[in-house]
């Protein structure tokens, strides 16, 4: 079987050797997983996850009467945490998560990106979105990259069209750079080719599968104060851990329908 997280990570590590832009990452703060999502389903190819936003300022939710404005409910104090991810000792920094199969079906064919590249091939829609994700990283550190309009203003949302077109520049100056075919060859196989050719897929992904590290609320030791007759919502513990080692990756097998976890012989993902 092909481990489709594995080799995109061996394809990130030569795509940053070879693009100055991309330069300043340190792959092995990132850590690259796998979820599930049918290709026919709306939604995201992949998602670059920052982990280094910090706790949020305490807060609480509340309810009013409708008719009145009262205050009726209210939870208790919390402030909302990123968890940790190390591996083998590195605190990880960000995951960038690939939907299989649907990455696998991604083609310019139909998209408006292939206005991006003119004549190349329909595969490298997939290119463009491993380094769109990466260009997430942000190098001054602060969390997902901001674009800044030419005037220096701060764009809105993370995707202005500049976002776009400096991802499809530096993707065609990665293929110009000759680098292995061998290294980026998977990504012209859909699906069922990748089927036929390697007998399967599997990828990393936590062992609370289809869970994976995500902010989460934690109770804050704050008195709460009310009026009368103003119940109190007791916060539910936090559903995941706070911290996630090497030990809470699973290579999973996708299949066209779900994903199953793989044991032996098959090792975990490690970085280059
Ligand atoms: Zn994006």
């Amino acid at each position: 079987m092909i481990n489709y997280t594995e080799r995109i990570t061996r394809l990130m590590h030569d795509v940053v050797a070879r693009t100055p832009a991309l330069s300043f990452i340190d792959l092995r703060e990132v850590l690259v997983f796998g979820r599930y999502g049918r290709p026919e389903a709306e939604g995201a190819f992949a998602t670059c996850h920052c982990l280094t936003l910090p706790e949020s300022e305490p807060g609480y939710y509340f309810w009013r009467d409708r008719d009145t404005g009262e205050l009726t409910r209210r939870s208790e104090w919390f402030v909302t945490k990123t968890p940790e991810v190390r591996r083998d000792g590195t605190r990880i920094k960000y995951l960038i998560s690939f939907v299989l199969p649907r990455f696998c079906e991604q083609t310019l064919e139909r998209s408006w990106k292939a206005e991006l590249y003119g004549d190349v091939d329909p595969w490298v829609a997939k290119l463009d979105t491993i380094v769109h994700e990466l260009y997430h990283i942000d190098p001054a550190a602060t969390g997902i990259r901001q674009v800044l309009h030419a005037d220096g203003t701060r764009a809105r949302g993370t995707h202005a069209p500049e976002f776009y077109d400096n991802v499809a520049a530096m993707t065609k100056q990665y293929l110009a750079s000759r680098p292995e075919a061998e290294l980026f060859d998977f990504l012209a196989c859909d699906f069922a080719e990748l089927h036929r050719r390697y007998g399967g897929v599997m990828a990393t992904t936590f062992r609370n599968f289809p869970s994976f590290p995500q902010r989460y609320m934690e109770r804050a030791a704050l008195p709460v104060e009310t009026g009368a007759g103003v119940k109190i919502e007791p916060l539910k513990r936090p559903g995941q851990p706070s911290l996630y080692t090497e030990r809470d990756l699973h290579v999973r097998q996708f299949t066209g329908a779900a994903a199953r976890r793989v044991t032996e012989p098959f090792s975990l993902q490690q970085s280059a």
